[in-house]
Order: C-alpha cells, then structure tokens, then sequence
C-alpha cells in the first residue's frame, strides 16, 4: 500500500481502537504515534515516506532483509515494542499508537499481492487479497478509510 493508505488506516486503526477497545480518549500523541507506528515497517523500502527521510537506515535494512520481510513481521512488531517498553515505559498512550498503527500496515499490506512475511524467518507469505499497490482498489479502500474516519469521527 502506498504511503497515505498507511497514514489513514492506522489513523482509522488508533480511532477503532481508541473508541472500542481502550475506551479512553487519547491525546495528539496517541494519533501521532499510530501514524509512525503506520509508516515504520516500511523503512525496508528506500522509496518509501519514512526510508527517503532515514534513507541510510532504509537502506541498510533493505540489504539486510530485502521488503516486506522483517520490518513486516511479528518478531519485528515485538521488537519494537519491547525497546520501546524498556526505554519509555511511562508513555503508555505513544507504545498503544505504534503498536496499532504497526498491526493497521501489516493488515494493509497482507491485502496486496505481494503480502506480507508476517512469520519472518519462516518463508510463509500472508495475503488475504490480490490488490495491487496504488491501483484501483488501493483508491476504493482509501475513500472507504477516509469515510471511516469521518463516521467514527462524528458518531462518537
Ligand atoms: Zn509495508
């Protein structure tokens, strides 16, 4: 999925979650936090938001594990939070927003053909559609975000 589908669904993702699971109101820093936490598995790709913008990181990562393995993956989703609990575990509200915006791009990009490695090392890929990456249904399942975002935003 492209960038901006990213930033959505885990901006969707933080809301759902905020409103039917935490049940709290959070802060900017919740939501900022989703959409990192939305963009941070693609630090594998060096074309990607967040691998122009740490392109020596991005590309170190890319040739260590090559896209959508590691970085797409539950033990990198653990890892990440694990670091984060051990350095910062007094910001409860920053570790819930990356931890969805992580799970919103992992169910994003398991809609695409290419899927995800989500058992990394294990070579079994996670798909659960045939979308393609910016294409038409890309478009759809970003107006479809974005009309979500405006319902949760309105009904609650
Ligand atoms: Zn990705």
């Amino acid at each position: 999925m492209t960038g901006k589908t990213h930033i959505i669904g885990g901006l969707v993702a933080c809301q759902a979650a905020d409103l039917f699971l935490f049940s709290t109101t959070s802060g900017f820093s919740y939501y900022a936090a989703g959409v990192a936490g939305a963009l941070l598995p693609d630090i594998c790709h060096t074309h990607s938001k967040i691998g122009r913008r740490f392109s020596v990181l991005s590309k170190v990562v890319a040739t260590l594990f090559g896209h959508r393995t590691f970085t797409h993956s539950l033990l990198f989703l653990v890892a990440v939070n694990l670091v984060f609990l051990a350095f910062f575990p007094e910001h409860v509200a920053i570790q819930r927003g990356i931890l969805i915006g992580m799970i919103s791009h992992y169910f994003l990009d398991a809609l695409t053909v290419r899927g995800i490695r989500f058992f990394y090392p294990a070579d079994v890929r996670v798909r659960l559609t045939r979308m393609r990456t910016g294409g038409v249904g890309e478009t759809f399942l970003l107006v479809g975000l974005v009309v979500c975002i405006g319902y949760l935003f309105v009904a609650f």
